[in-house]
């Protein structure tokens, strides 16, 4: 199965959040079936990150957008911990400080975009001011209807710089939520993540339901693809999730760069002996594929 192509939200076609069953697993049977197959993925993504890396020349953002308890936080564990910490990070979207809310929506976003080389995780973005900011009235109608176009010219930007944008939109039900609020309220370990507007924002579901359909239709593109990826499995999340980051990551063409020196020079300078032992008829030890 093709999640890219499953998941994928056809620019400027309607899109109906209630059309999408959030507890599918397509053609899986179990979580236990599929772990193998994720593991496999996410193999891919550490080893394309490590080239990435190396290669130096693109990036990656990848935006995670749900309702509360619809596992941003278990896509970020699950998914990105094989990656080298070394040129991966998370950047969080929280209700903006005064600093930020007294500049442009996309200034604190266009700050953690990753530079060459670089593979960024937003938890929430710039998304939230046409979501949250829309369903509570932060601003008038007339100023997050422009915010599309604003949106689609910023990620532009980034995609002619060498990004490659990928948004997950994760699909959850109103009842799949509950269940995960009470885990939270049954678990010691996990009630800190309990808040009362948890339970409040519900009410609002069908607000935000709208607020994301209008969102994901409008901002949508072969370029910077939004994937609505049903969720109430977390397997499944995980699963559709890996396979279509690894498989976007394998079509950035990334290769090992070549030496940037002399690799002879540098060793009949450095490694004489070496040299000496080679011209005896010697045999070079094989560079690994990506080391420093
Ligand atoms: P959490 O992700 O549960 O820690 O909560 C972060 C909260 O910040 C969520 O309720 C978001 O909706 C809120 N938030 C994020 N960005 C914005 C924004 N631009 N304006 C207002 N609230 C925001
Ligand atoms: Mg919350």
């Amino acid at each position: 199965m093709d999640y890219r192509k499953q998941f994928f939200v056809h620019p400027g076609t309607k899109l109906s959040l209630a059309g999408i069953d959030p507890a599918q697993t397509g053609d899986q049977a179990s979580g236990e079936a599929a772990l193998p197959e994720i593991q496999r993925h996410v193999a891919r993504m550490a080893e394309l990150q490590a080239l990435l890396y190396a290669d130096g020349k693109q990036s990656l953002l990848v935006v995670l957008q749900a309702l509360d308890a619809a596992g941003k936080d278990g896509v970020i564990r699950h998914l990105f911990s094989g990656m080298n910490p070394q040129g991966t990070s998370v950047a969080g979207f929280k209700q903006p400080s005064a600093d930020e809310a007294a500049h442009d929506f996309l200034w604190r976003a266009h700050q953690r975009t990753p530079a060459r080389g670089e593979v960024v995780v937003f938890n929430r973005s710039h998304y939230e001011d046409v979501l949250v900011v829309r369903v509570h009235n932060l601003v008038p109608q007339a100023v997050w209807s422009q915010r599309y176009a604003l949106i689609n010219d910023f990620e532009k930007l980034l995609v002619q710089n060498g990004t490659r944008v990928l948004k997950f939109f994760l699909h959850i039900s109103p009842e799949e939520q509950l269940a995960r609020f009470k885990q939270r309220l049954d678990d010691p370990a996990r009630n800190w993540k309990i808040s009362e507007t948890d339970y409040s924002e519900r009410t609002l579901w069908s607000d935000y339901v709208a607020a994301y359909e209008e969102a994901l239709r409008k901002t949508s593109s072969q370029n910077a693809p939004w994937y609505v990826i049903p969720a109430n499995h977390k397997w499944f999340r995980n699963l559709a999730i890996s396979q279509i980051i690894a498989d976007s990551m394998e079509d950035m063409n990334l290769k090992v760069p070549p030496p940037r020196v002399d690799l002879d020079a540098i060793a009949r300078k450095y490694h004489a002996a070496a040299a000496e032992q080679k011209k005896a008829g010697g045999k070079a030890s094989a560079r690994p594929a990506v080391k420093e």
